[in-house]
């Protein structure tokens, strides 16, 4: 902000002394790109008061030198001639763009798309557990495609068609659709692939068979005694939830939180991760690098556990699970049912004591239910509507769920003495999205950040900031940062702009994210007050998304999504001192309003 700002005041002394020709800033995107679309997103600004042609054609540009413009381009190579003026003096750049749409290959000759072929990586099954093997690739249409596992086949692929898939938008199912072609196989009790390549083969229109070998290999070879696995990496301090996860498919959501130690059952592999079932039907994919095989032949986990404890501290409860072995647990909070479902794996049990430190602040009832064989469902019951934050942790083997108290809010200033932590998002290196006026985002939203603290102090809060100068930092180490301060909310700030391939013209607006549920509330209190004190800016809505900063569970987080870079109005209100103002101050009210609200 402040080189830039040091810039301005040059280039206006300049401009006292002789009239300097105008320049173009094209912030995006950059000369040469390629982009598979047939617009684009082309935005940048020339000096104040001087006009703008491309190819001769006038564009819209404002007082001060912005534009942005949805530009059409035609396929292949677009030479982009721009011409400045401002009174007397020019001032030109070129340019090129080329559009590469995504198109069908050509019915003849016969072809296969190498790069489009599925499997890219090896699958091993160790067990017939989910044991679909799905072959893809992309070719010439109207063809007729099969595979061959080894020398087992060949079996039928199908071309995708339109009819296939009601509600598809026809001009994208034009240029996705033809010549795809999926086939899968399931499978068999007496198979057996060592390393088993897949063929593909292709006969075109034109009487010609194209075939191919695939990257991925098949093995299955089915195991007497299970192989289990344990997994090694640690917890980073304080955000501990975020950073170790399993997922529910190759690339898919997370769905539960392995501990360093905690065993799983592994069915197979697939490129760098394991698959391992952790419950019938249910499938767990954990990266290889986080996870030890143990020797064969060692025993699968499985435990019996009888006892629940929970224990008042300062501050905090904790429920413990005591268990003589580390197993992968799931948490579920529901802002609903106003309690967290926690599910241990690899558990039977007949739970006959439960413990409960009487009266505890926080915990209504604990209730236990063996939901499979061997999973063990344990609903906790809570007192508040707002939950405040928990972490998760092992002592020994002992499961430990530390839920926080919430703070004590004053009635008549509720912000005093509440530990706010803001982040401002990206710096350094990291610049975030570009600006069209030659301000980039990580130097707004660290200008509306110091808005904001300012604001919130004013209202008796104690504000921590991850950051105050042009520095870049981790994301993970941003919700590190807050808690070691001992926040109870964490805030990050951000610009909004589009990816490629989305019209400007139709997206602006204010939006708060959230992932946890116990973040929803407050995400939705902040878009709220925005919305009706500064509507100015455009309503985006509250959005749910797992996104480093919004998934951490210790306090309540959200991101801000202040206004798109890429909306004219949007981008000069960011930019104003005014709308920095603004903007931060709503959000300290909508902070305020949530405070008094859980009173
Ligand atoms: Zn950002």
């Amino acid at each position: 902000m402040k080189r830039f700002l040091f810039a301005l005041v040059v280039s206006s002394l300049l401009s006292v002394v002789q009239a300097a020709a105008p320049d173009i800033y094209v912030a995006y995107p950059d000369n040469k790109a390629k982009v598979p679309f047939d617009h684009v997103l082309l935005e940048g600004s020339v000096t104040a008061g001087a006009d703008l042609t491309i190819n001769g054609k006038a564009i819209d540009v404002g007082l001060d030198g912005l534009f942005i413009e949805w530009y059409p381009l035609a396929e292949g190579l677009n030479k982009l001639e721009m011409k400045t003026t401002k009174g007397s003096e020019t001032g030109s750049l070129s340019y090129e763009i080329t559009s590469n749409l995504p198109k069908p290959l050509a019915e003849t000759p016969t072809a296969i798309d190498v790069d489009s072929v599925e499997p890219y990586a090896n699958h091993v099954w160790y067990t017939l557990e989910n044991g679909l093997l799905e072959v893809k690739f992309r070719g010439s249409p109207k063809g007729t495609a099969s595979f061959m596992i080894g020398d087992k086949g060949p079996f039928k692929m199908l071309e995708r068609t339109a009819a296939d898939f009601i509600g598809y938008n026809p001009v994208q199912a034009a240029l996705e659709l033809p010549g795809m072609y999926e086939g899968s196989y399931v499978l068999q009790p007496n198979d057996s692939f060592d390393a088993a390549p897949v063929k593909v083969s292709l006969k075109g229109t034109d009487g010609n068979t194209v075939n191919l070998t695939t990257d991925g290999k098949f093995t299955y070879k089915p195991l007497s005694q299970p192989r289990v696995g344990i997994y090694t990496a640690q917890p980073l301090d304080g955000i501990s939830s975020s950073t170790q996860v399993a997922r529910n498919g190759f690339g898919r959501a997370y769905i539960l939180y392995p501990r360093e130690g905690s065993k799983f059952v592994v069915v197979g592999e697939e490129a760098s991760v394991y698959r391992c079932k952790i419950a019938p039907g249910q499938i767990v994919y954990v990266r290889k690098d986080r996870m030890r095989l143990l020797p064969e032949g060692a025993p699968v986990p499985n435990q019996f556990f009888t006892t629940i404890r929970t224990k008042r501290l300062e501050n905090r409860t904790q429920v413990k699970f005591f268990l003589s072995d580390r197993v992968p647990h799931s948490i579920d909070h529901s802002a609903q049912t106003n309690s967290l479902e926690v599910k241990l794996f690899y558990t039977n049990s007949d739970i006959d004591y439960i413990v409960s430190a009487n009266p505890d602040p926080l915990i209504r009832d604990l209730r236990w239910s063996q939901t499979a064989d061997p999973v063990t469902t344990v609903k906790i019951d809570l007192k508040q509507a707002q939950l405040w934050g928990y972490t998760v942790f092992y002592e020994g083997n002992t499961l430990v769920i530390e839920l926080r108290d919430p703070p004590s809010i004053s009635k008549s200033s509720p912000l005093a003495g509440q530990k706010i932590t803001i982040d401002a998002g990206h710096g350094g290196e990291d610049s975030g999205a570009v600006g069209a006026l030659r301000v980039n985002e990580k130097d707004i939203v660290l200008a509306i950040s110091k808005q904001l603290k300012a604001s919130l102090e004013r209202r008796g809060a104690i504000v921590t900031m991850t950051r105050e100068t042009d520095v870049e930092i981790p994301l993970l180490d941003r919700s590190i940062i807050a808690d070691k301060a001992g926040s109870s909310v964490f805030v990050s700030i951000h610009c909004n702009a589009l990816p490629d391939g989305v019209d400007p013209n139709k997206n602006r607006g204010f939006a708060a994210y959230y992932f946890q549920p116990q973040s929803r509330a407050l995400a939705q209190t902040i878009q709220d007050a925005v919305r009706t004190l500064a509507p100015e800016i455009g309503d985006d809505g509250t959005h749910y998304q797992n996104l480093a900063v919004t998934r951490p569970t210790q306090m309540l987080q959200t991101l801000i999504e202040t206004g798109f870079m890429t909306d004219k109005s949007n981008l000069r209100f960011l930019m104003s001192q005014a709308g920095q103002f603004k903007i931060a101050d709503t959000i300290a009210i909508g902070l305020e309003r949530f405070y008094r609200n859980q009173r």
